[in-house]
């Protein structure tokens, strides 16, 4: 654990860029990878730069803030944004070459203005609403938009690069009856002669288990992370693996007879003597206060340990009993992880909090250290052997 943090979220470029070949391979079209909200908690600008580096064409944020943050974080790959406010700054976005989502005529024009003013071409994504009814172009307004993208891009004051819509994840049935409605879409702005480069309409979800919806680009957020979009498939069943491992160590230990009370309320009474150890994590860190007495565990010394009693806002406790005589104060504890390697699932906690594995990660509080680990391993010392075998000419007997 580096710089004496006491709480770190350690995030594995090398999983990021393996999960994001993997659609890639899976798709065989361009991949947008979504680093919104602080890429979903993971730290936007280093889940950007693997995303890239495992073959993304593209990142993309919900915000225009969001954007120009990773811009300059130096990121300067593609990227979009699509949740615009009435005072969204579109001369900025357009300074710094972010692509813009156009949601309705107005913004439409608001960029074209800022195109004008920065003296050169914005380029756009057309988001069309397809039946989410939560933004994106509504049908009865599409032939408007898209006579005026045609015709702005047309005088090359924008450049329509892509066309997209989001689902919303109501069965087979109603994507199918989105996609058609996309399709139409796509028809429409045709006839006005827009024929965009990108049309993408699944996230992670229709990307794993949807391949007739895979257009020429998808757009994920979650399975680059590692995590599965399905309640009912886990990580490793979809090829991924979790990013994000949540860490934090022991402060204290103390041995305790039985009655012991523990935590606010005393809700958990020791019924043996035991060994109590200290977490410094609590409910500011976006560990759930209600996973109290419901059966969370962590990993500690490769066992599996019970969180015992209430959790605080800075801290939580850990019945770790048989293993006291083995424990030092910094001895980690993973709260969760890939469960390939023996951590707690974050689905575990999900489960408990009845929510998904986006809220929990996304959900990770502000004092958690973000540690990006490059943990790839070396494998210049075989071919390097290989190279002075190679060299290395024996005179034939
Ligand atoms: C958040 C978001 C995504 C990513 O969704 P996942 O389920 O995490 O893959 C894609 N598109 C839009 C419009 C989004 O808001």
């Amino acid at each position: 654990m580096r710089t004496g943090a006491m709480r770190v979220a350690e995030i594995s470029l090398p999983a990021i860029r393996r999960n994001v070949a993997r659609i890639r391979d899976l798709t065989g079209g361009a991949v947008i990878v979504v680093v919104k909200a602080g890429g979903y908690g993971h730290g936007a600008a280093h889940a950007a730069a693997a995303a890239v580096e495992g073959g993304a064409a593209m990142v993309a944020t919900a915000d225009l803030e969001e954007a120009l943050a990773l811009r300059e974080a130096g990121i300067d790959a593609p990227i979009l944004c699509w949740l615009h406010g009435p005072r969204t700054d579109f001369a900025a976005g357009v300074r710094e070459g972010i692509e813009l989502a156009v949601n309705n005529l107005e913004q439409l024009d608001g960029i074209a203005a800022a195109a004008e003013l920065a003296g050169r071409p914005a380029t756009v994504q057309l988001k069309i609403d397809t039946g989410l009814s939560r933004n994106g172009i509504a049908r009865d307004r599409w032939d408007d938009v898209f006579a005026r993208a045609a015709e702005l891009q047309r005088s090359g004051r924008i450049l329509v690069r892509g066309v997209f819509s989001h689902l919303a994840n109501a069965g087979a049935e109603n994507d199918s009856a989105q996609a058609a409605v996309f399709d139409e879409a796509i028809e429409r702005l045709r006839r006005q002669g827009v024929d965009p480069e990108m049309r993408h309409l699944a996230a992670s979800a229709a990307t794993l288990s949807s391949p007739h919806l895979h257009y020429n680009t998808v757009r994920v957020g979650v399975a680059a992370y590692g995590l599965s979009p399905f309640a009912d498939k886990t990580s490793a069943q979809l090829g991924l693996e979790p990013a994000m491992t949540l860490r934090s160590e022991i402060v204290a230990l103390r041995a305790v007879p039985a009655g012991t009370g523990v935590s606010y309320g005393y809700n958990h009474v020791c019924e043996t003597a035991t060994t109590l150890a200290l977490v410094p994590m609590g409910y500011a860190d976006g560990m759930p206060r209600a996973l109290n007495g419901a059966g969370a565990w962590v990993t500690v010394a490769g066992e599996h340990r019970p969180i015992v009693g209430r959790i605080g806002m800075d801290q939580f406790i850990v019945d770790v009993g048989p293993l006291a005589g083995r424990l030092a104060l910094g001895e980690p504890v993973v709260l969760f992880g890939d469960p390939e390697r023996g951590n707690p699932p974050v689905e575990i906690w999900a489960g408990l909090m009845r929510t998904i594995n986006y809220e929990i990660v996304v959900g990770i509080g502000p004092r958690v250290v973000r540690v990006a680990v490059d943990e790839e391993p070396a494998v210049g010392e075989d071919s390097e052997a290989g190279q002075v075998g190679a060299s290395d000419e024996e005179p034939a007997g």
